[in-house]
């Protein structure tokens, strides 16, 4: 897997799908989590949907500079590069699904605490602690295969159940004591909402069925 700087293009979705799907404290909080000075009007027009809004985070970023220390891009590298091979299959031995990651890129993201994932790419804070790093690049690259997994399998419900599940079927997997060696001190997070959600889901896990797994929940769910 390459790592990049992250573009700032990237970003301003980023931002953008966060502050308008997933964050629902308030806008206090914010910087929290970004690091970008987002005046109140600005989060308003995000959260909003608004292409001015758009367009203005953009402008925003253009005139911000974070820098990345080579030592952090450093240490981040050489944690992932010397643990990938055993966490790829580790997953694979429980899910069953080949992660390959030869076309993704991981983004270094100096601008929030984030991570997320796209299509091709998924994108990491530079801002989290090291005992962190490979919990959530583990947690982004494996979203991205489960929604591959999803499509193979032609499963369909409801987008927000959807993301609902997937959520709690990376909780199930990086909650495995197989995968807990990689990141046995970072803390394990369920979003609030979704706590409801698992209690049905979870009993549905058994370890090296993961696709009835995804089956079954996705009946339950319906
Ligand atoms: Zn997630």
């Amino acid at each position: 897997m390459l790592f990049k700087l992250i573009p700032k293009k990237i970003v301003s979705q980023n931002i953008i799908d966060f502050i308008r799907f997933h964050y629902n404290k308030d806008f206090g909080k914010l910087k929290d989590v970004i690091k970008v000075d987002i005046k109140k009007g600005l989060f308003l027009k995000i959260k909003k949907g608004s292409r001015v809004g758009r367009k203005e985070l953009l402008r925003l970023l253009k005139k911000n500079h974070e820098r990345i220390s080579q030592d952090k891009i450093r240490k981040i590298k050489t944690l992932w590069y010397r643990n990938e091979i055993k966490i790829l299959k580790t997953i694979k031995n429980i899910t069953g699904i080949k992660i390959s990651i030869k076309k993704i890129t991981c983004y270094l993201d100096p601008y929030t605490k984030l991570g997320f994932y796209g299509k091709n790419h998924i994108s990491l804070s530079t801002n989290i602690k090291l005992k962190d790093v490979l919990f959530v690049i583990a947690h982004e690259l494996f979203h991205i295969f489960y929604w591959r997994k999803i499509k193979k399998l032609s499963l369909k419900m409801n987008k927000e159940k959807e993301w609902i599940l997937s959520e709690i079927t990376v909780y199930l997997l990086q909650k495995q004591p197989e995968m807990k060696r990689f990141w046995p001190k970072s803390k394990i997070y369920l979003y609030p909402e979704l706590k409801k959600v698992y209690k049905l889901i979870k009993r549905n896990w058994k370890p090296n069925e993961f696709n009835n797994f995804l089956i079954k929940s996705y009946y339950s769910l319906k």
